[in-house]
């Protein structure tokens, strides 16, 4: 893919059930959406979680790929395997099987009820942050975290 084509950087997140499985499911169906293709996956990272509620610790893991879909063509389709892969929604925040997150879409700013990219916390984020460096997204250059709150696994 040449024309067209938008780097994207996702964000996929899991702390219920069998959370390596959950990653690596969501990587199959991210990589059957149309018109889009995965260029590079980081490691997994593990997390204490964040917020109010107690819960699991959360692996994450970032995920390069180049698009020709729209950004809520995008949003639509990373819901849709949400859904497949059982996410159910009850408190935001709260445990699941699987979270798929748009970090950044090139070098797009969105501002919309269902959509914001870039994501609106992800600066606050080790989790996010940590992958993201890692595939070398260049969007986050000259952030200065110290990513202490993040575990590489695998
Ligand atoms: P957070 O947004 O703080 O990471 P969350 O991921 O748990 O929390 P969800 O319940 O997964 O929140 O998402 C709620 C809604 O957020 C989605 O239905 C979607 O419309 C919207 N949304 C807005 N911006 C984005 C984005 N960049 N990526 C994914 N969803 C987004
Ligand atoms: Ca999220
Ligand atoms: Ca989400």
């Amino acid at each position: 893919m040449s024309n067209g084509s938008n780097q994207v950087y996702l964000v996929t997140g899991s702390n219920s059930g069998n959370s390596q499985n959950y990653l690596k499911k969501a990587i199959l169906l991210i990589e059957r959406i149309k018109n889009t293709k995965i260029l590079t996956t980081s490691s997994i990272y593990q997390s204490k979680s964040y917020g109010q509620i107690k819960q699991r610790d959360f692996l994450n893991q970032a995920i390069h790929i180049e698009t020709k879909l729209t950004p809520y063509e995008l949003l639509e389709e990373v819901l849709s395997i949400e859904n497949d892969l059982g996410r159910i929604r009850k408190e935001r925040w709260g445990p699941r099987t699987i979270d798929i997150d748009i970090i950044f879409y090139g070098d797009e700013k969105i501002s919309t009820p269902n959509l914001t990219i870039p994501h609106y916390d992800w600066k606050n984020r080790d989790f996010f942050v940590a992958g993201l460096k890692e595939i070398r997204c260049p969007y986050i250059e000259g952030n200065g975290l110290s990513l202490k709150n993040v575990k590489k696994l695998v």
